[in-house]
């Protein structure tokens, strides 16, 4: 939003950042992929900007000599239920302008050879793959280069403590208009501004896993296995890093805090309204019960494995290596509903604004968004 705002307007930009540099959380720890806008529904925020975000980075990367590997992405089937959701998917990814791509066993073969599918199988054309920080590396590089832009790291956002402050670890800050952007914690503070009181956080973690480095020159993009279309994720996939690397994951595991990484990191006070989330929703919400049956599994190696193996061929167990990538996805739960919220919800009041549920595709979708948001929201009257 910084760098849309920089640009249009002569106005002075405080960016308020609490670690001491840009990609620590979601933006810094994702698969890195540029989404095609393939799986969501026409009407949704999702489908409305991820394709031009998708192609605002492309050209973004290019114009700063920063690696993009334009590969595409297949999409394969274990049965005849995911070849019905297939088929929607081609549909909406049609009705998104996606350039997508009906394909039988034999055609996949040849631009995967090592891909899996029962029957048919779908390919993404559009869909790339980037290293994120070096995209938000680039981008804190133009904002401090901008006299009207400041950023200060290692600020973290406390409170709000009128319309028109925030008080923070390094003391109070004024301001005209307020954009809560902060990931994780974006419900928190719009709940102190008295926003989007219907909404609750519930953490999921995704973990990752290196495939052994002998596939690397075989694996031509990225393996998606057909999404349940219920839920936010879109299940453990293959992914091609810009260094050649192939990552599985990420799982969707519920955690107690939204920087819970590892055990009882990050676990604070706030891991009991967490907990207590999780135990209703496991009561009231059918998917999410099996969701949470399910994803613990996958902390033995040998789930992980089960799943892999239905889309990749030739693979064994000692082929799945450990990693230390791991990252956390800042989930609503509509609390009135009792449900997860698919789509990005967007908040304000007279003078400030809060993106909420910047969930995948969050990260490929910004450049569209915030410039949607921006002469929306910000600039509308
Ligand atoms: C495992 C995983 C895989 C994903 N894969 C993809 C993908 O392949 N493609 C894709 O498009 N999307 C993907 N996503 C989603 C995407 O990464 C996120 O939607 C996006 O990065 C969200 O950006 P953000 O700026 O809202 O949040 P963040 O990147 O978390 O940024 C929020 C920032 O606010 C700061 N902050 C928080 N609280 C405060 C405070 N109180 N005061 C000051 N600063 C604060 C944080 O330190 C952080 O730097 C993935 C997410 C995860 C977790």
């Amino acid at each position: 939003m910084a760098y849309h705002l920089c640009k249009e307007k002569d106005i002075s930009i405080l960016i308020l950042e609490k670690e001491t540099d840009v990609g620590f959380h979601a933006s810094g720890r994702n698969s890195g992929v540029l989404h095609a806008g393939i799986y969501y529904p026409s009407t949704s925020l999702k489908a409305k900007f991820c394709l031009e975000g998708n192609r605002f980075w492309k050209w973004f990367c290019k114009d700063n000599q920063i690696p993009v590997l334009e590969s595409g992405k297949v999409l394969v089937s274990k049965n005849d239920e995911d070849l019905k959701t297939l088929d929607t998917i081609y549909e909406r990814a049609i009705k998104n302008g996606a350039d997508v791509q009906k394909l039988t066993e034999e055609e996949l073969a040849l631009i995967e050879p090592l891909a899996k599918t029962y029957k048919r199988a779908l390919l993404s054309k559009e869909t790339a793959i980037v290293n994120p920080k070096q995209i938000l590396n680039k981008l804190k590089g133009i904002l401090c280069e901008n006299e009207n832009v400041k950023i200060l790291f290692g600020t973290n956002v406390k409170n709000v403590c009128s319309d028109s402050q925030v008080e923070t670890n390094n003391g109070g800050f004024d301001y005209d208009y307020l954009i809560n952007a902060s990931g994780t914690d974006s419900i928190n503070l719009a709940h102190k501004m008295g926003v989007g009181l219907k909404y609750r956080l519930l953490p999921f973690k995704g973990s990752y896993k290196l495939l052994n480095r002998k596939f690397n020159s075989l694996v031509k993009a990225n393996i998606y296995p057909v999404p349940d279309l219920k839920y936010p994720f879109l299940g453990v996939h293959f992914t091609k890093a810009v260094s050649s690397d192939v990552y599985i994951g990420p799982t969707a595991t519920p955690v107690f805090g939204p920087e819970n990484y590892f055990l009882l990191k990050g676990v604070t006070f706030e891991s009991f309204k967490i907990l207590y989330t999780i135990i209703i929703l496991y009561f009231t919400n059918k998917s999410f019960r099996k969701l949470a049956n399910r994803e613990p599994k996958y902390y033995f190696g040998k789930t992980f494995f089960n799943d892999t193996q239905k889309m990749f061929k030739s693979i064994r167990y000692e082929d799945v290596l450990p990693s230390q990538k791991v990252g956390i996805r800042p989930q609503l739960i509509n609390w009135q509903e009792k449900k997860m919220e698919m789509d990005f919800v967007v908040e304000k009041t007279g003078n400030s604004l809060h993106v909420l549920n910047a969930i995948s595709p969050a990260f490929t979708s910004a450049p569209a968004f915030s410039k949607y948001l921006v002469d929306n929201y910000i600039f509308r009257d």
